[in-house]
């Protein structure tokens, strides 16, 4: 039987509403009235973009949410789209000191969201008006994604000129294609790649460098190169039948939802998802969401192995999502040319290896199979576009972690292609820190000056975390407030 779509658009339509509903501006005045503001505000420390949580909070508290989105904003351009994505319970919420009172952390996520939400909503611009291109100096940036975009805006407003050049006939990366529909919505994510363009960031897409562009033209035209490129598709699982039409990227699954209407999506009654990280969540909840009767992740290891947050298997299993553990694929099961089955095999763990039971295979029934063992490096598209870049032994792109800069002193990296894939506020925070690193590498001025005001200063720089910079508070608080 071909895969078709399961479900009407209405019920589709509530299946894939936003499972963290903005708050009322009621509610927002009575949780930022909540938040301690904390002198040493360990949420701003556990933020890679090191956004003053405790200061948007209380422009909140005070009815100021333009002024708190200009806070969030000038910390994080994509401030709105890691309101809804980052895993806050890890992060800022996870390092609330309310939490050591054994009381609920305040919901930083969801007041970040009000904040950017009000002004876009307003048609309220808080971010400061394209400055002029001053430096004389041109930047490449690689890559339309969180990492790219990040890097782009602050180079901006850094002075330069800066040109993205993004593959995709849409920009965004993952915000735009792979994120989980019912976290993140495409419009959301184009709305600040306009933001980034309102700075005076010039985008170019369907652009693929090393197609399109070489490198020796950007390295003519550009006087250096940001590669935010991220990862390549999921790892192949190596087993007969992967061939069959219904054996999908988990990504490319994904990206369906996002590129078309969602009553045309294509999925099967029963989908077996192989892997058990984040994306692998995504997909099987995602399948449940779109009418699979039954959605199951297959995974070689034990529960308490699953590279997956707590909280996204929590999420998944109340879609109804099945776990099956200590098992492998060995070949995908094909009756008249389609998938009919995945062939798996009992696993074990002995000295960390995981090893096959023998005599324990068996098949499970299911019309489509959904890889998500891993996102590829691309190793090989680097290592052919940029011989001299040297790229490390987990498959991603060695440099300073401080500055982005990679052995090519002109060139700089952020993001996954940089972290071997982490969240999207890493990405951003990381793109950050590029420009400045690349501002130094430029005008060879000792610092780089700071753009976002911050009651922590040096410290959030030697946690890796926000600006490297010296901050000026006092001056820039008074110069940023609405
Ligand atoms: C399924 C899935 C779900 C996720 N969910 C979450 C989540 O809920 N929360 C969270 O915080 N993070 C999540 N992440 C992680 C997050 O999406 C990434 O960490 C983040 O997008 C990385 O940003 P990036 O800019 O480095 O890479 P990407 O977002 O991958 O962007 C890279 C961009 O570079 C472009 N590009 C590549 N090669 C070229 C080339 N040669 N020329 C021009 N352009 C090129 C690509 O087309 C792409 O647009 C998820 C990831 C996946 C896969």
């Amino acid at each position: 039987m071909s895969l078709s779509p399961l479900l009407p658009a209405d019920a589709l339509a509530a299946n894939f509403a936003e499972i963290k509903p903005p708050l009322r501006p009621q509610e927002a005045l009575v949780e930022a009235s909540r938040c301690l503001y904390c002198f040493d505000a360990p949420c701003i420390m556990a933020c890679p973009t090191g956004i003053d949580v405790p200061t948007f909070i209380r422009k909140i508290a005070q009815g100021n949410p333009a002024g708190a989105a200009r806070t969030i904003l000038t910390a994080n351009i994509l401030g709105a789209s890691c309101a809804r994505v980052c895993p806050t319970e890890v992060l800022c919420e996870g390092a609330c000191v309310l939490e050591d009172r054994d009381e609920q952390p305040i919901q930083i996520g969801r007041l970040q969201r009000y904040a950017t939400d009000h002004v876009a909503a307003h048609g309220i611009n808080v971010l400061p008006a394209a400055p002029p291109v001053r430096s004389g100096f041109k930047v490449a940036v690689v890559g339309g994604g969180p990492a790219g975009l990040g890097c782009a805006a602050e180079l901006a407003q850094l002075g330069h000129a800066v040109t993205i050049l993004e593959q995709r006939a849409q920009p965004g990366g993952l915000n735009t294609y792979g994120i989980a529909f019912y976290k993140l919505k495409p419009q959301v994510s184009l709305a600040e790649v306009r933001l980034v363009q309102s700075l005076g960031v010039e985008l170019r897409t369907g652009v693929r460098v090393g197609r399109d562009v070489t490198v020796a033209q950007l390295e003519q035209d550009f006087d250096a190169i940001f590669l935010g490129v991220g990862l390549g598709a999921s790892a192949r699982l190596r087993i007969p039948g992967e061939e069959l039409p219904e054996v999908l990227d988990a990504l490319d699954f994904i990206a369906q939802l996002h590129t078309g209407p969602l009553e045309q999506v294509r999925v099967g009654r029963r989908v077996a998802v192989v892997g058990c990280g984040n994306t692998a969540i995504d997909a099987v909840a995602q399948a449940r969401r779109l009418g699979a009767e039954r959605a199951f992740i297959v995974y070689r290891r034990t529960e308490g192995d699953m590279p997956a947050y707590d909280f996204e298997y929590e999420h998944a299993k109340h879609d109804g999502a099945q776990f099956l553990f200590n098992a492998a694929p060995v070949a995908v099961v094909a009756e008249q040319g389609r998938v009919a089955g995945l062939r798996l095999v009992r696993t074990r763990v002995v000295d960390g290896r995981v090893e096959p039971v023998p005599g324990s295979e068996w098949v499970e029934p299911c019309d489509q199979v959904l890889r998500a063992v891993g996102q590829e490096k691309q190793v090989a598209l680097l290592r052919g576009l940029f011989p001299d870049l040297v790229i490390d032994d987990r498959g991603v792109i060695a440099h300073d972690p401080l500055t982005g800069q990679t052995n090519v002193p002109h060139i700089f990296v952020g993001g996954d292609c940089g972290n071997g894939g982490r969240e999207v506020v890493n990405a951003v925070g990381e793109g950050k820190k590029a420009a400045h690193g690349i501002h130094v590498f430029l005008t060879q001025d000792a610092i780089s000056p700071p753009l976002q005001p911050s009651r922590l200063g040096a410290k959030r720089g030697a946690a890796g975390a926000g600006l490297l910079a010296p901050i000026r508070a006092h001056e820039l608080e008074a110069a940023l407030e609405p």
